[in-house]
Formats: C-alpha cells, structure tokens, sequence
C-alpha cells in the first residue's frame, strides 16, 4: 500500500490519519511537539486541566462520520455532553441564556426582547434550507473552477445573500441591535467581525439553536487524544518531538519529508496539517510558490488573534456557567478596534469558560479551572506585547470581577497561564491568527488553499487555513475530504 506522510497531529491531520490507516496505508504522522492536539491538546497546569482552543463543539455528527469512517464508535469512546442552556450572553444591563430548546429560547426572547420572540420561529424555518445547501458544498473538495458549475453549488447559489453582512442579514429576523447580535457574534468563531463575515454564515447560529453543543468530559483536547489512539489501533504511526524542517521536492512534486534531526521520510503522498501559511513561508524551499509566494501571503486577510488566560483557582464559582459570553459595552467599538483600527480596547469583549462546573474531572475538589479568551488584533497590528501583556492581564481581571458574578479573581489564583497574539506566532501561526485565512467571499470554497494543493503534487493540505474552514467540523472535513481524494485517485486507472 502507498506510503502516506502527515505533517502535523492537529485535528486536521489525526481525522486523516486515522480514516487513511483503517483504508490499509502506510500512514506516519510527525508531530513538532511532545502531545498530539496542536491548537486542540491539552494544557496541564498542576492539577488543573485547560483546553488549548476549542471549547465548544459543534456539528457532532461530523466528528461521529469521522470516527465512523475509521472504523469505530465514537460515543463508545467519548463522552459527550450537550449542554443546555447553550452559553450565557452577558450585556451591560443584563444577561440572556441561550437555548437550543425553541420554547425555552422563545420564552428567554420575550424576556429580555419582549415582541421580538416570532423572529425565532421564522429564523429556524428559513434558515433550515440554506444550512441543508451551504453545507453540501462544505463537504465537497473545490480542487477545480468546474466544481462552480456543479449541482451542488448551483443549488445552493440563491441562498448566498451576496453583499450583506451577517449582522445586516440578521435584521430579516431581529430589530433590536443586542438580539442580532445574539445571533452574530458567533463570527467570532471564525475570528471575524459581524459586519464583515459574509451573510451566508448565518448558519453558524441556525446550527447551534438545531443541532445544540457540546462538551467532551475531560475537555476537547481529549477528541484529538482518542483520535491518535483510533489512528495507532487502525496501524498509523504517530512521531512526536518530530519537527519537519523541509518538504522534499522533485520537479514540483513533494516526495517526503525532511526532520530537523537531518532524517528523509520518503512517501507518495505527504499531508500538511501545520498552519497553512506559515507551512508555506517555513517548510516549501524559497523560490518554488507562486501563487502562495511569501510576499503574496502577506497581502491575504487573516482572522484575529486571542489572548488567553488559563486560571487554575482555590474556588468554585457556582453561579457562573460553563460558556459566558461578555459583550464590551459598545460592541461594534470594540470590534472596530480589533478589526480596523488594529487597537487592543480599553472596553472588551471575552469569554470566560467555568467547565469545572459540570466537569468534574478538570480540577480538584472545591477548586476551579477557568479559561478566558479575548478577541485582540492578530500581529499584522504591531502591538508589542512584550510591553502590553501584564496590563492587559489586569485590564481582563478588573473586567472579571466587574462584568461576572465571579468577581475578583485574583486572590484565588493558584496556577496561570497566558497565552499571547505573540506567542500564538512564536510557536507557528502566521501573524497569530489563531483562526487563520480570514472566511471572506475571495478566500471560500475554489479561492481557498484547496484539499488537493494546487501548486506542488502529491501534496494534500488539511485544517482550518484550508478548505472548507476553520472550525472544528469543517477541519474534520477537510481530514476526511483529502483522505477520500486520496483513496478515489488510487481507484483510478494510472
Ligand atoms: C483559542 C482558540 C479557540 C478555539 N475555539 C474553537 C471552538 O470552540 N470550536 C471550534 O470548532 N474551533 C475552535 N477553534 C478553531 C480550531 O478548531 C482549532 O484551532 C483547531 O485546533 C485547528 O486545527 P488544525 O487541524 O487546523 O491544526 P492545529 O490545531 O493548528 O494543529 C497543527 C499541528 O501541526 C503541528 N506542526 C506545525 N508545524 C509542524 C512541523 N513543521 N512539523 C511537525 N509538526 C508541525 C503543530 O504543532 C500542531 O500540532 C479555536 C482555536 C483557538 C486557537
């Protein structure tokens, strides 16, 4: 069977590895660092337990199609919980919890936007259908201009609202400017603005209120644990510590790896799940991309960036939820000044994650682990956070205790950990975008780096800089459509 190499044991690489390893090739994954998971592992501080990234999963049944297709049951080895309400939303003057259960939803509508509760029902209607479209062609591969032409897609043409913006979209349904923003701030999930995000993504909010989320006991790193141990069961083998320095190329063609210990793995095809643009500039020998040339890189838009405190406490904060989500005071100020005036902003947005609540698991008894993420400019900005980030970690703090019941956090902080826009681009996202290659109208499906590379051969690119997007469903996607692109190749006659 052919030799398969994998750069990279992000959720993008792992869905690959462990679906190409259950089809019978010679699958090796190289991993840079000592843990499976990239931007998804685990982060262990004491005896508390963080997620890197992700906390909230969506679209279940792409990671159930997944797991399937490598042969298992993923509930026989996850357990997952759906959580309802969804995710607290906290305003100025009050908060909202958001349900996916649509009576209770309705209710918690007319509470807080009395008048405003029919727009739900004709939201979920309406919304269905363009979900059901957009999403065949998530699931398809763009590896050419003549997929444009396709059914799927010609189907699913009239529900793109060319032109409009989510938040804009949104008043079909809404008036009031806080509940669309219930209903938009999940651009975030892609690390755009609500004004900028294309309208079609709308279905980010209609999936949460059909299909609701999830919580993995023991955090979301452990999807990508058990996805390695799926991948090494199913015959792959996964090397960490095991940088690659270098594609090896011949006439266009990659050929294998280069490690940094000097070692050649050759293969027939090689897989690269490290973050696309950076993979580009580090890992593809100078003079060899044209169309993903360095200095063309810089000039594409990417996501922002997050800053990030982990918090290892001596308390538990009981009236606190598992997902809380904090709007600054002038939400379209402080998304300006994240997105174009590249500014950190004295009035912030954040979410603030108190999984302990409902997973035990995550830190000692009467103790808590509390993750914090704040949207804030990717790199491109030139903040020097060197400077910045002992304010900003107050800044955050003082924001805490005066906009969340958990108050001053502070005194209780046992163990801590943050994470920086600078140190997300030391350790290989470009510019810090932790969301990578913005999700604009010119950087979607065909205008994406495609499954199948465009410019180098035998060569497959997978994760959230790729097609279909950032996100973990759609990185699944991208792990299971190379695979397939793969496995349909060699069914075909040379
Ligand atoms: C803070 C944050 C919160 C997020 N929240 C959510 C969420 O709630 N829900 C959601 O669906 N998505 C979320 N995401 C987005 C996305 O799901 C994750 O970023 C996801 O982990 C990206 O997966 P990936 O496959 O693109 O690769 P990554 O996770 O980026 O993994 C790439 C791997 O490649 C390795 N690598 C890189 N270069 C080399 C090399 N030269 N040699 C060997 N190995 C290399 C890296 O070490 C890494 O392990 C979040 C992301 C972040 C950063």
């Amino acid at each position: 069977m052919k030799k398969i190499a994998i750069v990279g044991a992000g959720p993008g690489g792992l869905t690959a590895a462990m679906v190409l390893a259950k089809r019978g090739y010679e699958v090796e994954v190289f991993e840079k660092e000592s843990v499976v998971g990239g931007r998804n592992a685990e982060l262990r501080l004491g005896d508390f337990r963080f997620d890197i990234g992700p906390t909230f999963l969506m679209m279940k049944f792409v990671l159930d199609k997944a797991f399937k297709e490598a042969g298992v049951d993923g509930d026989k080895l996850l357990d997952f919980r759906r959580l309802d309400p969804m995710y607290r939303l906290i305003f100025e003057k009050f908060s909202m919890d958001v349900s996916s259960d649509s009576e209770q939803m309705k209710r918690e509508i007319a509470r807080c936007f009395p008048g405003e509760e029919d727009g739900l029902e004709l939201f979920m209607q309406a919304e269905e259908k363009r979900f059901q479209h957009i999403y065949a062609c998530l699931e398809k591969d763009y590896s050419s201009i003549a997929d444009f032409f396709k059914p799927t897609f010609l189907r699913a043409l009239r529900y793109i609202p060319f032109g409009r913006s989510i938040f804009d979209y949104l008043g079909n349904y809404f008036n009031s400017e806080k509940l669309r923003l219930a209903f938009t701030f999940q651009s975030k999930y892609l690390g755009m603005s609500a004004w900028e995000c294309p309208g079609f993504f709308v279905i980010l909010p209609y999936i949460e209120h059909a299909f609701g989320i999830f919580h993995v006991q023991g955090g979301l790193s452990e999807i990508s644990r058990v996805m390695a141990e799926v991948a090494e069961r199913n015959g792959a083998k996964i090397h960490l510590n095991a940088k690659v320095e270098e594609l090896i190329l011949v006439r266009g063609a990659v050929k294998g790896v280069r490690l940094e210990d000097g070692r050649e793995v050759l293969a027939d095809e090689t897989i690269l799940n490290a973050d696309f643009a950076h993979a580009m500039e580090t890992l593809v020998p100078k003079g060899v991309l044209k169309k993903y040339a360095p200095e063309k890189l810089k000039k594409l838009k990417y996501s922002c960036s997050t800053f990030m405190l982990y918090l290892g406490l001596n308390k538990t904060f009981d009236d606190l939820p598992h997902h809380n989500i904090i709007f600054a005071k002038d939400y379209r100020e402080n998304t300006e000044d994240i997105f174009k005036r590249l500014k950190l902003s004295e009035d912030i947005s954040f979410y603030v994650r108190n999984a302990s609540l409902t997973d035990e698991s995550l830190a000692p008894k009467g103790k808590s682990a509390i993750y914090v993420l704040v949207p804030v400019p990717n790199q491109g900005s030139g903040i020097d956070w060197e400077k910045e980030k002992a304010g900003f970690r107050e800044m955050v703090l003082d924001a805490i205790a005066t906009r969340t019941s958990a108050g001053d956090l502070r005194p209780h902080i046992e163990v801590e950990r943050v994470i920086t826009p600078a140190a997300w681009a030391s350790s290989g996202v470009y510019q810090g975008a932790t969301f990578n290659l913005a999700h604009t109208m010119t950087q979607m499906l065909y205008f994406r780096p495609r499954n199948k590379f465009e410019e180098l051969d035998n060569c497959y690119l997978v994760g959230g800089g790729t097609h279909p997007g950032s996100g973990l469903p759609t990185i699944y996607h991208s792990g299971l459509i190379a695979a397939n692109m793969i496995t349909e190749r060699d069914r075909k006659p040379e």
